[in-house]
């Protein structure tokens, strides 16, 4: 590949029986280009996007990935640009008869001894980072939670240095939606796991406002604080206390209960913890037809570490994996796992036709001018994030890991592929570090835990060159190996889950959390 950097010509074919291939060459190349193969570009084609590497005829299949993601709306000579206005989508695959846990994954050998430097909990869990959150139920309560932080920060975390940050968990649930409705149990339960994310120490601290409908017994009942706090208990504000006299008597409130459990974190230190204590959750967002072709496959080699070193790793993105779902059906440790997989696909195809779309609303602006044609297409560069390893389980959104009693593999933890939701969802799941690939380019992070940003184009990394952690552009540039790569991000992901700062945690770039409800609000 390394053609690239010395500004020869090039394509990038992934499979040999693919009947197109991207152009990896920056500023895309124009019309009579010749390539060493003998192709010549009939026109210009941008980078990223794919050209015919043979004469297509009309409705002929349109090979990538060595799947078909779509046909022909037109003869495509040898050397055409193809977009997503010359194609048509393929229909989505059918949930009955897919393969189940057919493929049998090659074992690969257990690695030992990679460790990082965490924080244990009371509950088993070990954080990353080591961070006062402050729960809400509802969002009536945030410009109070938010004045209340902002004195903490100023006043008090200087005194708590081993504090990395005080974060107020607020959300748009708690009132105002049909609480009693099936599906309200998914955000119900993001935001109870997410109060107990493993890099809050078990410290948990409510603020209600006192007349919601997500009461805070409703959202952490006492047998889970009991389990998972410390000292089995949580210190809870309510704005209507009659106690409560102004605003400054709720302010003084929330500050004085911040200061014990800030004095408790304060006292914890750093010691060193098995790589298998790891939760990765990864995900992509901004994606072009780099993403499946560098930065994804880096993080599946990567993923595929984790788990060989006994990690959890979850992926995600239901639309994002629907089109490729016979591939991981195949790839479940056991039929029931596939099943599951496959109930979890069928749950979200007839949410979305409730909304009259399906799963082609995916794709963006953004990821069309990248070259990525449609969600077929998107989805298999999509879901080479979860490497080679068997899928050994599947959560329902807004599930936690342990409480499911999964402690180590690779896991599809269904959420929707949106950014926000998808991230929110994998920190209530139990994630203790996020790993993020982008093409288009995002500045995303979260306040609740490190995300490493992985680029997939050399470009962008350079443009970008203080907001991306790692440049996977250098894979199409010839200069690394995925498998290099792979374990240069494994290592970085030991180093920043011990406390190494990403390029968002310098800026504190934090996005918000962003529930998935599917249920009804009233
Ligand atoms: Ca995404």
């Amino acid at each position: 590949m390394d053609a690239a950097v010395k500004g020869k010509p090039l394509y990038i074919k992934m499979r040999e029986d693919d009947n197109v291939a991207i152009i990896a060459n920056e500023g895309g190349l124009p019309a009579g280009t010749k390539f060493p193969s003998g192709l010549e570009l009939r026109e210009h084609v941008p980078q990223a996007h794919k050209v015919a590497l043979v004469d297509i005829s009309e409705n002929g299949p349109v090979i990538r990935y060595g799947v078909v993601i779509g046909y022909a709306l037109q003869e495509l000579k040898a050397g055409s640009w193809i977009n997503e206005n010359r194609l048509r989508m393929p229909a989505a695959l059918g949930l009955e008869n897919l393969p189940k846990a057919t493929v049998k994954a090659v074992k690969q050998e257990p690695l030992s001894g990679y460790t990082f430097e965490g924080y244990r909990n009371p509950d088993g869990t070990v954080g990353t980072r080591n961070i006062l959150a402050i729960t809400t139920t509802v969002q009536c309560v945030a410009g109070v939670v938010s004045f209340a932080v902002e004195r903490i920060k100023r006043e008090l975390l200087p005194r708590y240095p081993n504090v990395d940050d005080v974060v107020a968990l607020e959300h748009h649930y708690g009132c105002g939606v049909a609480i009693d409705a099936p599906d309200a149990v998914i955000p119900i339960r993001a935001l109870r796991n997410i109060s107990l994310n493993p890099n809050f120490g078990g410290e948990v601290m409510i603020v209600s406002l006192g007349c919601e409908k997500l009461q805070p017994e409703r959202m952490l009942p006492p047998d889970v604080i009991k389990v998972h706090a410390v000292d089995g208990q949580a210190s809870q504000v309510c704005l209507q206390d009659e106690v409560h006299v102004g605003f400054m008597s709720m302010i003084d409130d929330i500050v004085a209960k911040a200061t014990v459990h800030l004095e408790r974190l304060n006292a914890r230190k750093r010691e060193t913890i098995p790589a298998s204590e790891l939760v990765v959750g990864v995900q992509c967002g901004g994606s072009d037809a780099f993403s499946g072709v560098t930065a994804n496959p880096v993080v599946g080699f990567a993923a595929d570490l984790l788990v060989r070193a006994g990690a959890t790793v979850m992926f995600s993105e239901n639309t994002e994996v629907r089109d490729g779902i016979d591939q991981l059906t195949a790839r479940a440790s056991t039929p029931e796992v596939a099943e599951q997989m496959i109930r979890e696909m069928a749950w979200y195809d007839a949410y979305l036709d409730r909304g009259s779309v399906d799963r082609s609303a995916n794709t963006t602006p953004g990821n069309k001018k990248g070259g990525l044609s449609n969600i077929v297409e998107k989805a298999m560069g999509s879901i080479i994030k979860s490497g080679s390893s068997e899928i050994s389980s599947v959560l329902s959104p807004g599930e936690n890991l342990r409480q499911k009693g999964i402690r180590k593999g690779m896991v599809y933890a269904a959420t929707p592929a949106s950014d926000f939701l998808c991230g929110t969802l994998q920190l209530a799941a139990g994630m203790n570090l996020h790993v993020f690939t982008t093409g288009r380019g995002t500045p995303y992070g979260l306040a609740e835990c490190p995300v490493i940003k992985v680029a997939t184009r050399t470009e962008l990394a350079r443009r970008w060159h203080d907001l991306m952690d790692v440049n996977a552009g250098r894979v199409a540039d010839g200069e690394v190996s995925i498998e290099e790569l792979g374990w240069e991000l494994f290592r970085l992901m030991l180093d920043v889950a011990s406390g190494r700062r990403t390029w968002a945690e310098k800026w504190k770039l934090h996005n918000a959390l962003a529930l998935f409800n599917p249920a009804p609000v009233t």
